[in-house]
């Protein structure tokens, strides 16, 4: 079902200033979580079982407790780049609610002993970066940032930095370079940015979900917070969901809702006289699942063990008067233009795959071709400095597996429409 903790009267009129926030409790859990010793709010996130909510779902605790302890300069990155294809719901809570992540950002980083954090947003969230700053300079005002937090021992400042609109430094590392002020490449892993991160020193990278999601394990405790949703998928997840349906938008749900139930449910499902074709489950780079996988529950086992993966949480519903070959080409050509180049399986797995799908389309395909994508997808994935070719290579793969007799019948047609007539009978 539908829950509302992220989402709790999220449009309520002003509740990006700090008074209104403090006025339904902001900031409390904050004050809670000071009078706790870091080891015990570090607890309080094992205990919740949160899963990171920007795509890979590492269990976030975890994350924090890989942090060295010792006074060494320790950092809190949280990832706003928000660039996967069919995500935005880190956009609505950063625009409507930004204390809510401030909140969080100070907490977790006073569980991970960290005293300088940072905001890396993306370059096209201009409004978003605009309410973030707004709403940091009050939050420095009312001596939350600052020195010796609340008369605490904790002192923390925190940096909002704007992206240039690229996707690849939405990867942690790629991320870390740009915000040193180099060109924004992946690193290689390990070491992980937990050990060697942000000018070297140990950092924490969340997402903007997972990180506004601590005031409210604090306040809930975590035990409390891990009783929602289901085992191994504890809590609410907000849902981003775009393609052929009939109510778009940002929704939150209970980890373990039925699929179906949100598709159609809460997006209306496809225009009446259409149906389901296919289904990203999270996000663009999520291998396809097909119409009957909708009766899955949604959380992070029950996706991965239909193949596919809950990333981001960003669903896109494809339907019939869609050709997969339009989607295929189209998700290529954006990975193509992002890659970064540094590694060669990405750098020209993507570019051979663009040229393959654009020599189908133009009728010059033969089957054959469609063995040949696959085994390109094949030699990228696990083969890459970082996961943007195997964001590819994933959903790419699904599709040509999936709907080869749809592929192999759009060959056909596209080399009637070129006037090249049937492909040589040895292919
Ligand atoms: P990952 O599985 O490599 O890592 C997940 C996190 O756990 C990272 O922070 C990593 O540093 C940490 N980690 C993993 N093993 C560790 C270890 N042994 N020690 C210390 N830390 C460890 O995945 P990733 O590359 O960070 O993320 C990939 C996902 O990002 C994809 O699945 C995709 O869904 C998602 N994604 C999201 C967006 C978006 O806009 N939200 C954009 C692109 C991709």
């Amino acid at each position: 079902m539908s829950k509302h903790i992220l989402f709790d009267r999220i449009d309520e009129p002003g509740l990006d200033t700090i008074e209104v926030y403090k006025a339904r409790g902001g900031y409390q859990s904050l004050e809670k979580a000071l009078r706790m010793t870091p080891e015990e709010v570090l607890q309080n996130l094992l205990d919740s079982g949160l899963r990171g909510r920007g795509g890979a779902g590492f269990a976030m605790g975890k994350k924090v407790s890989f942090l060295p302890r010792g006074s060494m300069d320790k950092y809190l990155v949280c990832n706003a780049d928000e660039s996967e294809p069919g995500t935005f719901k880190d956009r609505e809570l950063m625009q409507k609610s930004p204390h809510m992540l401030i909140e969080g950002m100070i907490i977790a980083a006073y569980a991970a002993g960290a005293n300088r954090s940072f905001i890396y947003i993306r370059g096209e969230y201009e409004l978003q970066a605009m309410k973030l700053e707004a709403a940091l300079h009050e939050a420095r005002e009312a001596g939350y940032l600052g020195e010796n937090i609340l008369g605490s021992d904790h002192s923390q400042s925190l940096i909002l930095h704007r992206g240039a609109g690229a996707y690849i430094c939405g990867e942690e590392t790629g991320l870390l370079d740009s915000l040193e002020g180099k060109r924004g490449n992946p690193r290689l892993k390990p070491p992980f940015p937990a050990n060697q991160g942000l000018y070297q020193g140990p950092t924490l990278i969340n997402n903007v979900e997972t990180l506004a999601t601590v005031p409210h394990i604090i306040k809930m405790t975590g035990v409390e917070y891990a009783k929602l949703g289901v085992e191994n998928s504890a809590g609410t997840k907000l849902i981003s969901i775009s393609g052929n349906v009939q109510r778009p938008g940002n929704y939150e749900i209970e980890l373990g809702m039925k699929s179906y139930d949100i598709v159609y449910g809460l997006a209306g499902g496809p225009e009446p006289g259409r149906r389901v074709k296919f289904w990203f489950p999270g996000g663009s780079s999520s291998p396809v699942l097909k119409p009957e996988d909708l009766d899955l529950p949604y959380d992070f086992d029950s996706m991965a063990k239909a193949g596919s993966m809950l990333g981001s949480g960003a669903i896109i519903v494809v339907d019939d008067s869609v050709p997969v070959m339009d989607v295929a080409l189209k998700l290529a050509k954006f990975y193509r233009h992002e890659s970064c180049g540094k590694c060669t399986p990405c750098r020209e797995g993507t570019n051979w795959t663009v040229k393959m799908l654009e020599r189908i389309d133009k009728g010059e395909g033969t089957p054959m071709d469609l063995d040949i994508i696959a085994s390109v997808q094949d030699q990228i994935m696990g083969n890459c400095l970082c996961v943007l070719g195997d964001a590819m290579a994933m959903p790419l793969s699904s599709m040509v597996a999936k709907f080869r007799d749809e592929f192999e019948e759009y060959m056909e047609e596209a080399r009637v429409r070129a006037g090249l007539g049937a492909p040589p009978a040895s292919s």
